[in-house]
């Protein structure tokens, strides 16, 4: 009887949501098949079953006697109904609930896969890993780590990071503070800041250390440090430069007394020479002193490197030390054929500077000499010293060739020289500028220049240094 009733079902029962009494099914318009589908059944009842607000079926009774149910057996069905469709309905909420909980253990299984999976890989990368989370409690701390910075792996995770910054010594400081700025707020990191440091061990490893936020959106997660182990490479820089320095200071000797005999000899003290033996004399003492330049340079640049290049600072007489260096270089470097005119500026009282006074010397003296040699005939240079809240100023200005603005980012790199003309027909080792920056950093100034990169408009360098202060 399964057929027939399905379309009572349908229209009487789920549609309307009502129960439906049919004395006899053979006459009654609703029992749409008549008796032909359901031989023998002339009384049916039909009870929708619903939960909530859901139709879960129907229930259905038949009998073949016309007229057998009574109303009263409709109300006792549909209770029967209601109790059937509740347990209807919680096995329905069993089967979802299983599939759900099926669901969510495949889920975990894969999640747990995935995170030993990165686990492994994180354990396996020869550099060191470190990651902390919102706390700033040590989360992950691989096996390279451990090595590297020779702590226990079991000991470091799970314990706040601070209880381990010891350890590092002062150098970490920064590193330190930067996660803990970054744990504490957040939005203090600008997008795309990386920070890196390299760090001295006690244990006299070198590490270099690289620190990102850990962030989803714009929640933060945590840290993660990378720390590589730079011992190797480090050594190998300090063993070039102290390379570089052995063999410059060797180049010393022998070029002093190249130059002094040249000197000698043009001077006249060996004897007279002729002209064409003069001009040969003058190349090798021009050369002689390019030479001397270039050893001078390496020697300050491995020096600076090697870290002995130790700056003394003390009070200073910023205009004495540059006015000094004008007049020494109007002395010895000028070429009275050119035909520059220096002039000077000094801004009137003029507090003292806290710097290095050679260092100063060399800094200005580098500066005018590049003035002086990439400007043509004719020029001009300005050296003005001034005032400027708690620095004090040194601008030179020239009339020269400029800097184009593609040369104008790598000026301060060591060993670059322009391509101009001018500057490929002079004699350097594009080291000043790298020396004169290194230097003044450290002294606590800055250095830069502004220039339009047309010929004839020049370029102005400047420095600054600290005012000296008694307080401090
Ligand atoms: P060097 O003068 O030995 O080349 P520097 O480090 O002093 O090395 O300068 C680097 C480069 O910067 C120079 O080769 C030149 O191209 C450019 N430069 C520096 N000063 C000036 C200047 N006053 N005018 C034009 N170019 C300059």
């Amino acid at each position: 009887a399964s057929r027939p009733s399905v379309r009572l079902i349908l229209h009487c029962v789920i549609e309307q949501l009502n129960s439906a009494l049919l004395d006899d099914s053979g006459s009654d318009p609703r029992w749409y098949f008549g008796t032909v589908d359901s031989p023998g059944y002339r009384s049916v009842i039909a009870v929708p079953l619903i939960h909530g607000e859901q139709v879960l079926g129907a229930l259905l009774l038949f009998h073949s006697t016309p007229a057998f149910f009574i109303i009263e057996q409709v109300g006792l069905l549909e209770a029967t109904a209601r109790q059937i469709s509740i347990s209807l309905s919680n096995a329905e909420l069993f089967n979802l609930i299983r599939d759900q909980a099926e669901n969510l253990g495949t889920m975990f299984r894969g999640q747990q896969i995935e995170a030993s999976r990165s686990r492994a890989i994180l354990e396996a990368v020869a550099d060191g890993v470190l990651v902390t989370d919102t706390t700033n409690t040590v989360t992950l701390f691989n096996n390279s780590a451990s090595k590297i910075l020779d702590l226990d792996q079991g000991a470091v995770v799970g314990n706040p990071l601070d209880q381990f910054m010891g350890l590092f010594g002062k150098a970490a400081d920064t590193w330190r503070t930067t996660i803990q700025e970054w744990s504490e707020y957040p939005k203090s990191y600008r997008s795309g800041e990386v920070y890196a440091e390299q760090i001295d061990l006690d244990n006299d490893l070198v590490v270099s250390v690289h620190l990102s936020p850990v962030l989803i959106g714009n929640e933060f997660l945590g840290t993660v440090s990378i720390f590589r182990d730079i011992t190797r490479e480090v050594m190998l820089d300090r063993m070039k430069s102290e390379f570089i320095a052995n063999v410059s200071h060797e180049l010393r000797t022998p070029i002093t007394s190249i130059k002094g005999y040249v000197e000698v000899m043009l001077m006249g003290a060996a004897g007279t020479f002729d002209e064409q033996q003069n001009r040969f004399l003058e190349i090798v003492r021009e050369n002689a002193e390019r030479l001397n330049i270039l050893v001078g340079d390496l020697l300050d640049v491995s020096r600076i490197e090697s870290g002995q290049a130790e700056v003394m600072i003390t009070t200073m007489d910023l205009q004495e030390v540059v006015e000094d260096v004008i007049a020494d270089f109007q002395l010895n470097h000028r070429k009275p054929e050119k035909g520059i005119k220096f002039s000077l500026e000094v801004a009137n009282e003029l507090p003292l500077a806290s710097g290095d006074p050679e260092r100063i010397r060399q800094i200005t003296k580098n500066l005018l000499a590049n003035a002086y040699n990439y400007t043509p005939e004719e020029g001009d240079i300005f050296i003005k010293v001034y005032h400027q809240g708690d620095f004090l100023q040194v601008d030179v200005k020239d009339t020269g060739v400029g800097i184009q603005p593609g040369e104008q980012n790598r000026i301060f790199e060591r060993f670059y020289r322009g391509e101009n003309p001018m500057v490929m027909a002079t004699a350097g080792t594009g080291l000043g500028l790298a020396i004169s920056k290194t230097l003044i950093e450290r002294l606590g100034g800055e250095i830069w220049f502004e220039s339009s990169g047309i010929e004839g408009e020049g370029s102005t360098f400047s420095f600054t240094l600290p005012v000296f202060n008694a307080e401090e």
